[in-house]
């Protein structure tokens, strides 16, 4: 496709290609993927783990328990579903919700590189360990990046990385939620900072 094509057109074409792969065994027990969703002119990319039950069911990210509670901490501070672009790592549902494989994120690491590379965002919130893992590179535990910010070069273009804690863990822990709270209440400010990105 040609370079002239609006990032947004190109999206879609990717989209779409994405929802007939079949390059890792995820594809075997999926319903349909899950390639995410929202505003791909946002300045805010937040970027999960795996799509769960009803993620797999309804073929959008983040719709189940944690989604409503990632979707409710986020309008606290303002923070609107419609200023976000929003997807997994992995594209199609583990098997028993597990945790996605080594080979599994390397496998999808393409449709997630297309999209950094087409929406090209500010600021990228990683949620919880699988997904920080995978944007660092690195084996740096979540427990120790969360509420920091980092700048570095993602897809060939600068972004602020923010990591926070993935919802489901601040579903199980109030611990974690209180940080989860705190790290988002941050966030605002982040986007308005013009040097993020
Ligand atoms: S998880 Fe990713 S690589 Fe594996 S089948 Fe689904 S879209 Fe393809």
């Amino acid at each position: 496709m040609s370079l002239q094509v609006p990032p947004k057109t190109r999206l879609e074409a990717i989209r779409l290609s994405a929802l007939e792969c079949t390059q890792c065994s995820l594809a075997d027990g999926r319903n349909q993927v899950v390639f995410g969703g929202g505003d791909p002119s946002a300045g805010l990319m937040l970027i999960g783990e795996a799509p769960g039950a009803a993620e797999d069911l309804q073929g959008e990210p983040f719709v189940g328990r944690s989604g409503e509670l990632l979707w409710q901490l986020l309008a606290d501070v303002g923070i609107a579903r419609e200023m976000i672009y929003i997807t997994n790592i992995v594209k199609c549902r583990p098997p028993e919700n597990r945790d996605p494989k080594r080979v599994e994120i390397a496998a999808c690491a393409t449709w997630l590189d297309r999209q950094l590379q087409l929406i090209q965002p500010r600021v990228v919130c990683t949620l919880g360990n699988f997904a920080t893992r995978r944007i660092r590179g690195d084996q740096t535990g979540i427990m120790s990046l969360r509420g920091r910010q980092e700048k570095m070069m993602l897809s060939g273009y600068p972004t602020t990385l923010y990591p926070l804690l993935h919802p489901a863990a601040a579903l199980r822990s109030t611990r974690n939620l209180k940080f989860m709270r705190e790290d988002i209440a941050r966030l605002p400010q982040i986007l308005s900072d013009p040097h993020s990105g």
